[in-house]
C-alpha cells in the first residue's frame, strides 16, 4: 500500500524539483543521456523525441530611492518569511529585465518608479540564478505592500536591518549601494557568491 501523498503546508516553498521524471510534452518517462552534438545530460524522450533543458532562472528587481532613503520590503512568503529584502522576484517570460524589475516592485511594494540603471548583476551558480538589480527613484510615498509582503518600509542606511535580511543577494547590492553613494558615483557590478556552506572537508 502507498502511503497518502503528505499534506503540504500552504507556507511551504516548494517549487518543482529541477529533476525531471516524465516527458512534458507526452508524459513518456525520460531517460538521461548527453544528446548528439551536446556536452552534458539532458532529460530525453525517446517516445516524441523531446530535449528537456534546464536553464538558470533570473530574479530581478530594483533599489528604490527616495531622498536619503532605500525601501524595503517584509516577506509574507516562503522562503525567507518575515525577513526584510528589495523588491524583485522571478523574470517573466515575454518581458525584459527592466520591466520585470519594474513590476516586481509596483507587485511588492505597490511602488511608483522612475527607473534608472542597471546596478547589479550577481551569480549563484549554487542556487542556478542570476539576480539582477536596477537603480529606481520613487515617484511619491504613496507605497504599500502588496500580497506578497507583510510591510513595506523606507529606511535610512543606519537604520538598515542587516541581520535580517532575506537574501545574500539583498546585503551585497545594499553594501555596493551605499558605497557608491559615498562616492558619489553609481557603477555597475558583477559579483559571484561562493556557496554558503563551502564544501572542505573537516579537518583539512
Ligand atoms: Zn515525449
Amino acid at each position: 500500500m502507498t502511503a497518502p501523498p503528505r499534506a503540504l503546508d500552504p507556507l511551504t516553498y516548494f517549487p518543482a524539483p529541477r529533476l525531471q521524471h516524465f516527458c512534458s510534452q507526452c508524459g513518456t518517462p525520460v531517460t538521461y543521456r548527453v544528446p548528439a552534438d551536446d556536452n552534458r545530460e539532458r532529460a530525453l524522450c525517446d517516445h516524441c523525441g523531446a530535449v528537456h533543458y534546464q536553464n538558470p532562472r533570473l530574479v530581478v528587481g530594483t533599489v528604490p530611492v527616495w531622498g536619503e532613503h532605500v525601501l524595503l520590503c517584509r516577506r509574507a512568503i516562503e522562503p525567507r518569511h518575515g525577513y526584510w529584502t528589495l523588491p524583485a522576484g522571478f523574470m517573466e517570460l515575454g518581458e525584459t529585465t527592466l520591466q520585470g524589475a519594474e513590476r516586481e516592485t509596483q507587485e511588492e511594494a505597490g511602488a511608483r518608479v522612475e527607473m534608472g540603471n542597471l546596478f547589479t548583476m550577481i551569480d549563484v551558480p549554487s542556487a542556478e540564478q542570476v539576480h539582477v538589480f536596477y537603480l529606481a527613484r520613487l515617484l511619491d510615498t504613496d507605497f504599500a505592500p502588496g500580497p506578497e509582503s507583510l510591510e513595506t518600509q523606507l529606511f535610512l542606511e543606519a537604520d538598515i536591518p542587516w541581520e535580517e535580511l532575506a537574501f545574500r543577494t539583498v546585503s551585497t547590492t545594499l553594501e555596493l549601494f551605499f558605497e557608491d553613494r559615498r562616492k558619489g558615483s553609481f557603477g555597475v557590478h558583477t559579483p559571484t557568491l561562493a556557496p554558503l556552506r563551502a564544501a572542505v572537508p573537516a579537518g583539512s
